[in-house]
This record gives C-alpha cells, structure tokens and sequence, in this order.
C-alpha cells in the first residue's frame, strides 16, 4: 500500500484566501477530521501530515522535508480553497503539467467526488500551469502522486454554505478517495 501524504496547503487563521470561509484555518480543521475519520476507519493506513506552523508560501523547512522523505510512490494530496470575484463556484484538482496516469485518473475522480458531495459544480481538472496560481511549489518537482484540491470558493456563499451542511460526508468522501488511491 501506499504512504499517504495530507497537506493544509496553509498555516492557520488568516493565512490564505478568506470570506465566508477562511481558508487557512478550514484547511486544517479538514485535514485534521480526514485523519480522524481514517484512524477509525483504516488504522492500516499510514498517513503523514504538515504541522501547523509550516508555511508551504515559502520555499521553506517543508518543501526541503517532504523532498527528502517523499518516494515514488506516495501519494500527497494538498488541501486549498479558491477564490475568485464572489461568483465562481465549485470544485477543481490540480496536478502537475508532465502528469501520471494515476495522477489523471485519480484527480478526475476525486474532482468529481468532492463536486458532487457538496452538490457544486465539477470545475474538473486543471494541470498546474493552468491554475490561478500558476506553477505550485507543492506540485513542482517531486517525485510522488501528487494533487492539490480547491475544495470550493471562499468568497461565494453557496460555497460555504454547502460545505458546512456537508462537511462530514467531504471527510468521508476524502477519506474513501485515500484508501482506494493508495491501494493502486
Ligand atoms: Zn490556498
């Protein structure tokens, strides 16, 4: 089986895009209930995360820590919200430009699956040069399975509203999507 990798793409309260949502506080709180749901659920599972005091905006201890401890294999999956001007809606995956094929497949499923649990639209998938951020230090140059999910927008209200009303079936949902990604 394969290591997983579970990333809050930020750092706590107020580090990262924020309206309705916040998403450097709601990265960790998502990350930290995925991990919960997976110890209960697949105790076999070995799950590595952050801390929350890294900070993945700067090519900082992290990046030069997970380099060095990142195999082929693994599969990490960094978590993010969107942001854009109050109207765009729904869910995307990013993954690197030169991707795998699991890394294809998986991230179509996973867009899917987070889409369709929180009933936003499936923006699909993205390679890492096409999204809103441009090249991403965590897709860029490492050698494992790697995705990053903008789970929904922050600035649009539907958004944020379907992910509380949702919330515990997205950890689920994550959760599933880690177990069946790390047996392949
Ligand atoms: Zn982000």
């Amino acid at each position: 089986m394969r290591r997983v990798f579970l990333i809050a793409g930020h750092n706590g309260a107020g580090t990262g895009a924020k309206k309705y949502l916040d998403e450097g506080a709601e990265t960790i709180i998502l990350r930290d209930d995925i991990v919960d749901w997976l110890s209960i659920n697949y105790p076999d599972l070995k799950v590595i995360t952050d801390r929350n005091r890294d900070n993945l905006t700067l090519a900082g201890g992290l990046l030069i820590w997970l380099k060095s401890i990142f195999q082929k294999d693994d599969i990490c999956l960094d978590l993010h919200f969107n942001a854009s001007n109050g109207t765009a809606t729904g869910t995307e995956v990013l993954i690197p430009d030169n991707c795998s094929a699991l890394e294809l497949e998986g991230a179509t499923d996973l867009s899917f699956l987070i889409s369709n649990t929180l009933n936003l639209k499936n923006r699909g998938v993205k390679a890492e040069s096409q999204g809103q951020h441009g090249k991403l230090a965590m897709l860029s140059g490492f050698d494992c399975e790697n995705f990053l999910a903008e789970i929904c927008f922050v600035d649009n209200q539907k958004d944020a509203t379907n992910y509380r009303q949702y919330f515990y079936q997205l950890s689920e949902a994550i959760g599933y999507w880690l177990i069946k990604t790390a047996n392949r």
